[in-house]
């Protein structure tokens, strides 16, 4: 009898010290994959059953933005919880993995954690007692993949499903007394969007519908709509086109010929089909662009089946917090561009469905204004653990539970400094209400003033306008308050951005 009360006992301690009743956290992120390519987000271009999914089981929620839209800063944030001013990666700069992050508290608290996939910060992933990350960008295919202990190339394999596998595997293998957080990051749907042979097969032949703002003619707007080198017009590669070098070109020129961006097209070598210029081009480029873009996230969505059915069949969902996001939004020919770092809608806003058996009410949104700064709180908070108050965000625990404080954020900051980048765009910050944005291009000293009730397409600066007085007044005082209460100094605005952090793994090159 004694022995069985000691048991008992003991077996209640091991599940209070060593998770129990603690949730697992699944995390799985995209990039670049816009809200508006998911059909639970009301997809025009493409249906997504498994992402749905999510939104059918957890919540939806509707108005989740970046703080930084551009890769390795959000990434850098997702994991510190912090801003880029003060996480230290405000463009594609090396994250100091000595830096706390929510893995590495996790972990401390006796989560088993996990990192599969892109990383892209530049250093070794640390909290992790398993990762396997992408160098760099990685590849689509015949993968590389860097763990703590060496390095797996993986020939013959697509990088979307090995993504995958390797999720499955560490689920399978994790220790079975205590919680897991694992951070699943896909490559896709990043440029230059080369999918499997199926599902580029799947897309091949289908017709996109272009959005209301392709042939945007930025009348109104700032020069730096004018003078970005993200459209798809002008500014898609042969290589992200899929065009075909000739077969006598020299290896040499290979590159550099892919590299072009065309302004001519001839669609088949017998020359019985036109050249294409002009407008007929723009709009085949932007098939061509669309068609591989979202036949790399069919192969995700596929992945996040794989994965759901896992949970069910290991037993897991019940316990386990199933997140989709994306590393930031993208711009699918809206505005005629491609690629993100604008403050726009479509590339502010990250798709983010959870699924919390037990906890979040089935099929429930939100429109309550969350930033990625407020991911690590939330999966701390969730694990019952405090929130550090170096921490900039808060926990949408409450929020998803359906119970958003009546003191919830009604605005947000938001800061770019890629200048002039990849793509020339141009460095701004600004402040999104529910209502408006006013945006600040700091180096041009140009504003932008957008009314989203009556213009949610933001094609219409109101900046300077007769009758704008009073409202930009207010925005402008509520972004000083942002920027204050968010402690930006402004000690990166003059930043010179690196074109990439370093691929590979520091400790792996023995560099
Ligand atoms: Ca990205």
């Amino acid at each position: 009898m004694g022995r069985l009360v000691l048991t008992v006992a003991l077996s209640t301690l091991a599940s209070l010290t060593l998770g129990g009743d603690r949730p697992n956290i699944l995390f799985i992120m995209a990039d670049d994959h816009a809200a508006h390519a998911i059909s639970a987000y009301g997809s025009h271009v493409n249906q997504t059953p498994n992402i749905d999914h999510l939104a059918r089981e957890g919540m939806l929620l509707e108005s989740v933005f970046v703080t930084n839209s551009i890769c390795t800063p959000s990434r850098a944030t997702i994991l510190t919880g912090q801003y880029s001013h003060l996480n230290g990666v405000p463009v594609f700069n090396r994250f100091d993995s000595s830096r706390m992050t929510v893995a590495k508290l996790l972990q401390q608290a006796g989560y088993y954690t996990g990192m599969i996939g892109k990383w892209h910060l530049g250093s070794d992933p640390a909290g992790f007692d398993r990762w396997e990350i992408l160098p760099g960008q990685g590849a689509y295919t015949d993968p590389v993949f860097y763990t703590a202990t060496g390095e797996r190339r993986y020939t013959g394999r697509y990088v979307t499903d090995v993504i995958t596998d390797l999720a499955i595997d560490f689920l399978k293998t994790r220790p079975k007394d205590k919680p897991f957080f694992v951070m699943v990051h896909h490559k896709a749907p990043h440029r230059p969007w080369e999918p499997d042979a199926a599902h580029r097969a799947q897309f091949a032949n289908r017709w996109i519908p272009e959005p209301e703002t392709f042939w945007d003619s930025y009348a109104t707007r700032t020069d730096a709509l004018h003078e970005n080198q993200q459209r798809v017009a002008d500014d898609l590669t042969r290589r992200d086109l899929k065009l075909e070098p000739p077969p006598d070109l020299p290896d040499a020129e290979r590159a550099s010929w892919l590299a072009e961006k065309p302004t001519t097209v001839t669609r088949a070598p017998d020359g019985q089909t036109p050249t294409l210029t002009g407008e007929a081009l723009a709009r085949w480029k932007y098939q061509r662009y669309m068609q591989d873009y979202l036949a790399t996230i069919q192969c995700v969505d596929d992945g996040v089946g794989r994965l759901l059915a896992y949970l069910d069949s290991g037993g897991l969902a019940k316990d386990t917090i199933v997140i989709y996001t994306s590393d930031q939004g993208f711009f699918l020919g809206d505005h005629g561009l491609f690629d993100k770092r604008f403050m726009y809608e479509e590339s502010l806003r990250m798709p983010f469905l959870v699924r919390w058996p037990g906890v979040i009410k089935p099929g429930t949104r939100s429109d309550a204004m969350a930033l990625n700064v407020d991911f690590a709180p939330t999966f701390l908070d969730a694990a019952g653990l405090a929130v550090p108050a170096d921490m900039q965000g808060r926990s949408l625990v409450p929020v998803v539970r359906g119970r958003t404080p009546a003191d919830w954020r009604t605005s947000m900051y938001y800061r770019y400094y890629h200048d002039p980048g990849d793509h020339n765009t141009r460095a701004h910050y600004g402040v999104r209400t529910r209502t408006h944005k006013l945006i600040y291009f700091w180096k041009k000293d140009q504003w932008e003033l957008f009314d989203l009730v009556n213009d949610p397409s933001e094609l219409h600066n109101l900046y300077g306008q007769p009758g704008q007085v009073e409202l930009t007044k207010m925005l402008k005082a509520e972004l000083r308050r942002l920027k204050q209460a968010v402690r930006d100094d402004d000690q990166f605005a003059d930043e010179q951005p690196p074109n990439g952090v370093d691929g590979p793994v520091a400790k792996l090159r023995g560099k």
